[in-house]
């Protein structure tokens, strides 16, 4: 990120014109050119400086981003350069149009977004031999997601109670034969020279520095030269791996749960990603949910509905209650049973009963003139 405000480099006021902008980057420039400061490393900086602010300003889109950043305080945190990582407030969504990238561990990304690939280094590359170079290795190492997806099939009961849930799922492990060190027995794998071991570089670009994979080890950290042949020299074989997943009690269908280092191996060590599960709930015969709401029907006798009765109605947690059902209740009437449905962190729901009234074909005469009766008047 800039150490200084753009505008403020070239000694300008925020709405400066294009104009205004050229004529005074034309003089700095002048004064300040490699050229005519040989071997004055002050002057070469302040020459990057002006261009590099020069750059951005003459371009209305660039402009327009970077007086977008500064007002959603992207400069605020004292200029440190080594990216953007270190600063509240900035909205990163506001960039996330034209296809900005999720990772931004390194200031270089939303750099790169922000004014085009290598954008900064165009300039730099022809006075400095610098930027194509940089641009080349910043691309070079696609990384792949440690992370690994699955869905799992649970019971209905298990949501509804929470618990445990055994389930085998298939990742990258230590290879068994080289321990994980990728390296040949005997061979012994040492740290990489051009990252020290990190498995990634910090490229400083202007006032920009850029962490990127190393491409010497690519991002292992280590440089083997008899790789193991189980492996290839990776240091992972697939394994399958036993689990035993927490369910938290009232989960709902679709619900992703996220295990922490239990995805695929990293590159590195301690690099290992995550295992996200989808959960999905076998539905119930009886009941049927709705977020922690449950509904079910209750079969009712017809001269039962008619005369009222008691039922018991069993919930999802195997209790029993006992429900009133008022005389003239007709087919298909619901009945609330608060807070008896499923409960989970997000509170509690209700339980909803629909009876379902049974016309018997085999009803007494005295049955019959009650249905009748029922049936003609609404009353018993
Ligand atoms: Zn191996
Ligand atoms: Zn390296």
């Amino acid at each position: 990120m800039p150490k200084r405000d753009y505008y403020d480099i070239l000694g300008l006021k925020d709405n400066a014109s294009q104009v205004e902008i050229k004529r005074v980057y034309r003089d700095l420039a002048k004064q300040h050119h490699p050229d005519v400061n040989k071997g004055n490393k002050e002057a070469e900086n302040r020459f990057k400086e002006i261009s590099e602010a020069y750059n951005v300003l003459r371009d209305p889109a660039k402009r327009q981003k970077y007086d977008q950043m500064k007002k959603y305080g992207a400069f605020t945190d004292g200029g440190q350069p080594g990216g953007f990582g270190g600063f509240n407030g900035f909205d990163f969504s506001k960039f996330s149009q034209g296809g900005y990238r999720t990772q931004r561990s390194g200031g270089g990304t939303i750099i790169d977004e922000l004014f085009g690939m290598g954008g900064m280094g165009d300039i730099f590359s022809q006075m400095f031999d610098q930027g194509s170079r940089t641009r080349q290795e910043r691309y070079g190492g696609q990384q792949k997601s440690n992370t690994v997806q699955t869905e799992l099939t649970i019971p209905f009961d298990l949501a509804v109670n929470g618990g445990k849930q055994p389930v085998s799922i298939v990742v990258d492990d230590n290879c068994k034969t080289c321990n994980g060190t990728g390296a040949e027995k005997g061979a012994k794998p040492k740290t990489c020279p051009d990252c020290q071991g990190r498995g990634n570089i910090s490229i400083s670009q202007g006032f920009f520095a850029v962490n990127r994979t190393c491409p010497r080890c690519y991002g292992r950290g280590i440089l083997i030269d008899r790789p193991c042949t189980a492996c290839n020299g990776s240091g992972n074989a697939k394994g399958t791996k036993n689990l035993s997943i927490n369910i938290p009690r009232g989960i709902s269908d679709g619900t992703l749960l996220r295990l922490k280092g239990m995805g695929n191996n990293g590159k590195k060590k301690g690099n290992r990603g995550d295992l996200i599960v989808k959960i999905k709930i076998t539905p119930h015969r009886f009941y049927k949910r709705k977020g922690n709401d449950v509904y079910c029907e209750v079969p009712i006798d017809i001269i039962k509905a008619i005369q009222s009765t008691k039922i018991r109605v069993k919930t999802v947690y195997n209790t029993k209650v006992e429900l009133k059902i008022p005389a003239g209740s007709k087919d298909s009437k619901t009945f609330r049973l608060k807070g008896l449905g499923i409960n989970s962190n997000k509170g509690k729901g209700d339980l909803y009963v629909t009876i379902k009234v049974v016309r018997r074909t085999n009803l007494t005469d005295e049955e019959k003139r009650i249905v009748n009766e029922f049936d003609n008047n609404g009353k018993a």
